[in-house]
């Protein structure tokens, strides 16, 4: 038995709890949110992540922490290494917290990325980047969900882009190639404290407004593509010394890989584990940072999630789908929040694709 630490208390701290009780463990988690998806299922901490003297409250008596949110404050995380281990290292979400510091690594370590820049306004920011426009205007942090970010198509929209800062702010953005990509694709890497890593297949997700709507898993990549993300995952978690779930988010374009983002934690776009992998992200997450052995990322078919963003379906609908797995967090509806999703595990995708189209009667993704 562990007694695990949680920075964060949305889904993914439920789904991990979810995942670790049948192991035994114990969770307790910290998040300044008082009505938190985890917060029903497991002791928890409503402080803030500032305060030192919660900070000694949330980890006496732990064995490790983790986390399931990357805007956990750098500093809290190094605070807590002082007195116990925090998987990932805080390296990772010193890395992931910035969107140029990542995109730097990325090519550090020789993993393609689209071309950018941090140029302010005087010196940059213009089709004279090499790159032109469209282009992809972001904020360098806190953005997630297409939050903070948006398409300029001429000098004169990144100018008013940035109208309402001051100059000290510009670099606090940063300018991508517009990438008209084939797919977005995501792999989700996991490696415990002895080093055993493994990887589940490539995911092939589709967003609407910046926001996962669909992710699956089923089988549509070349042995050669795996490759090539396994290979850039394995440099970052050698890089970092990484222990716990990583994820990284691509491009596929042309058959190449080009990296836009990683995340130091399970990610949605590997919620289909759960019914549709041997061991799912959250059990692999929760048996990496106990250093227990890693179960098999193997799929156990076709495998489908749907996200339930903003609304949520009929419930009775949707359980009569055979095979239909719901998940709800316990949130209230709010536009763009997500809510639940849905997964399939199917053994072909003729059946995949009517179950999807059947969820599609009751629920626009
Ligand atoms: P992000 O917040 O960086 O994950 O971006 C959210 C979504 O916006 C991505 O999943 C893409 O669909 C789209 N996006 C982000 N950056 C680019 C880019 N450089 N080129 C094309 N689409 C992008």
């Amino acid at each position: 038995m562990t007694n695990i630490g949680v920075l964060g208390a949305g889904q993914l701290g439920r789904m991990l709890a979810l995942a670790g009780y049948p192991l035994g463990h114990r969770f307790r988690f910290l998040d300044p949110a008082s009505d938190s998806p985890a917060g029903l299922l497991a002791d928890h901490l409503t402080l803030d992540y500032a305060d030192t003297s919660a900070l000694e409250q949330f980890v006496n008596g732990l064995d490790v922490v983790t986390y399931e949110f990357e805007n956990v404050p750098v500093e809290v995380v190094r605070h807590l290494e002082k007195n116990v281990s925090v998987y990932p290292p805080s390296m990772a979400l010193e890395k992931a917290q910035d969107r140029f510091v990542e995109k730097s690594f990325f090519q550090e370590l020789g993993i393609p990325t689209p071309k950018f820049t941090i140029n302010g306004l005087d010196n940059g920011f213009t089709d004279g980047n090499g790159f032109g426009f469209p282009a992809v205007l972001k904020t360098r942090r806190m953005g997630y969900d297409g939050k903070g970010q948006s398409i300029v198509h001429s000098q004169s929209e990144v100018e008013s882009g940035l109208s309402k800062r001051t100059a000290d702010e510009l670099d606090l953005f940063i300018l991508e190639e517009f990438i008209l990509f084939d797919r977005e694709l995501s792999i989700i890497a996991v490696r415990n404290k002895s080093g055993e890593t493994k990887f589940y297949p490539l995911i092939e997700n589709h967003h609407r407004d910046g926001i996962l709507r669909l992710s699956l898993a089923i089988g549509n990549i070349s042995a050669e593509l795996q490759k090539q993300a396994e290979n850039y995952a394995q440099r970052i978690l050698s890089a970092l010394d990484y222990v716990g779930v990583l994820t990284i988010e691509f491009f596929e374009k042309n058959g190449q890989l080009l990296a836009n983002e990683m995340a130091p934690r399970v990610h949605n776009s590997g919620h289909w584990t759960i019914e549709g992998a041997i061991t799912s992200q959250f059990e692999n997450q929760v048996r990496a940072v106990c250093d227990a052995p890693l179960g098999s990322t193997n799929p156990l078919g076709v495998c489908a999630m749907v996200n339930l963003v903003g609304t949520l379906p009929d419930e009775t609908s949707i359980l009569k789908i055979e095979g239909a797995h719901l998940h709800l967090y316990d949130k209230a509806p709010r536009p763009k929040r997500k809510l639940g999703h849905i997964t399939l595990v199917e053994k072909d995708m003729e059946t995949l694709y009517q179950k999807l189209d059947l969820i599609r009667t009751v629920y626009d993704f």
